[in-house]
């Protein structure tokens, strides 16, 4: 059966996340999003996986549902219109590795997926002897990522590793700031286990094709949201049974049971382009070389976005449109409340207009992936929606306009002109 699939989030014992990220409002959320299986998060925190424990009951193999009571208190809050959607779980983590390497200290993020519960608790037991569990949901341990691959692949023939938002600066296999620039340079002999990457928030599947290093390896698109509110802002979709295994066979194979990717538009991104948050400075990878990647403001060297990054490692020019024989594909969405906060005319997507419109299209229509990926125009302008009808029809067509994200400030899509005032805006994409 066709699922979407979102396996990297974070809970509220993650750093800098809202208190929000209960896995009750995570099954909330999933079914109002349309998310179909998705990450517990965090389960190397102790106090975490209690909960995880006591809140959710084994499903189907490998994948779980949330407590019979606890599930029917949320259904009663849900629309009828998503109370029935399918939301299952699966054991999910993401671990900060930061270690040096080759005289140069390295930081980066890597998600890990496992089966159940005995090698969940085999893994923190190992992990709780190298760093402190308790300390954040998203642990920092000073060990290599070769060794925690090493680690991941003695607990089951289906314990899953996988590089996570490769291309970000700062924590990731290929970061600009401490990664590398090859996955043998990172995980050596045991390189051919890395058979998934997921490619981030800041790039998108046709950037990714450019890299050789790449080729052959399947590519995830997750949300890592730190807020209910953004899960499923990128997500996997598939045509798989709700079985652990199969899940994991089709993400590692690549082969037909894996459709493709919902992706932000790259460029929304907080790292897509070069650039100094406090200086208000941002370049294209082009308008960054002619000042050699300094900062015109502060003088300092600029923080060198995806694009960027992506150019430099890349084998195959941006024009030269290749496609892998397995390409998948590749479906782009603005989230909806950022449509609904456009056409209110604000920047809050948590403001009372927005919530109270969101929450109505909802009831009215069904989940968020629905209504920006489904449900035919017509409809949605016939259950009063003209606006949202407009914006959505012009999102699928990505009629859409852009301004990159750089140093940690997320870009902006709009679907309709922007403001004069507004400036940095390009016209439309894409690939
Ligand atoms: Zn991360
Ligand atoms: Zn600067």
């Amino acid at each position: 059966m066709k699922l979407i699939v979102d396996l990297h989030l974070h809970s509220h014992y993650s750093r800098s996340t809202s208190p929000d990220l209960t896995l009750e409002n995570i099954y909330k959320w999933g079914k109002i999003k349309g998310i179909n299986i998705i990450g517990t998060a965090d389960f190397t925190h102790p106090l975490y996986l209690q909960e995880i424990k006591e809140k959710l009951i084994p499903a189907e193999p490998g994948l779980f549902t949330l407590r019979e009571d606890l599930a029917k208190e949320i259904d009663s809050q849900l629309p009828a219109s998503v109370r029935s959607n399918l939301m299952r779980f699966i054991l999910s983590t993401e671990i900060s590795n930061i270690y040096s390497k080759n005289e140069k200290v390295r930081k980066m993020h890597n998600m890990v997926i496992l089966p159940d519960f005995k090698s969940v608790d085999s893994l923190n037991s190992i992990l709780s002897q190298i760093g402190n569990l308790k300390a954040d949901g998203r642990p920092i341990l000073g060990l290599d990522s070769k060794k925690l691959l090493e680690i991941v692949i003695g607990l089951d023939e289906y314990a899953q590793f996988i590089p996570a938002h490769i291309w970000t600066p700062w924590f990731s296999l290929y970061g600009s700031r401490s990664g590398f620039n090859s996955i043998e340079e990172a995980f050596e002999e045991l390189s051919d286990h890395i058979k998934i990457v997921e490619t981030g928030l800041s790039s998108d599947p046709f950037m990714n094709w450019r890299i050789k290093d790449l080729d052959g390896l399947t590519l995830i698109s997750d949300s890592d949201a730190h807020s209910a509110q953004k899960l499923g802002r990128e997500a996997n979709m598939l045509d798989i049974d709700l079985d652990y295994q199969d899940l994991i066979s089709a993400l590692r194979s690549n082969d037909e049971r894996m459709l493709g990717t919902i992706e932000f538009f790259p460029q929304e991104g907080k790292y897509h382009y070069d650039g100094h948050r406090s200086c208000n400075v941002f370049m294209s990878p082009s308008q960054s070389a002619k000042v050699n990647g300094i900062c015109p403001v502060c003088g300092k060297p600029l923080i060198i976005g995806v694009d960027n990054r992506v150019n430099e490692l890349a084998d195959r020019s941006r024009g030269e449109d290749f496609k892998p024989k397995k390409h998948k594909l590749v479906e782009y969405i603005i989230p909806l409340a950022e449509i609904l906060a456009e056409l209110n005319n604000t920047k809050s997507t948590t403001g009372k207009r927005v919530t109270e419109q969101y929450h109505k299209l909802i009831n009215s229509l069904g989940s968020e992936f629905e209504i920006l990926r489904k449900i035919d125009i017509n409809t949605i302008k016939g259950n009063g929606f003209k606006e949202v009808a407009q914006a959505i029809s012009k999102l699928r067509q990505r009629d859409v306009y852009i301004k990159p994200g750089y140093d940690g400030v997320y870009g902006i899509i709009k679907v309709f002109p922007p403001k004069e005032h507004d400036k940095g805006f390009q016209l439309g994409l894409l690939n």
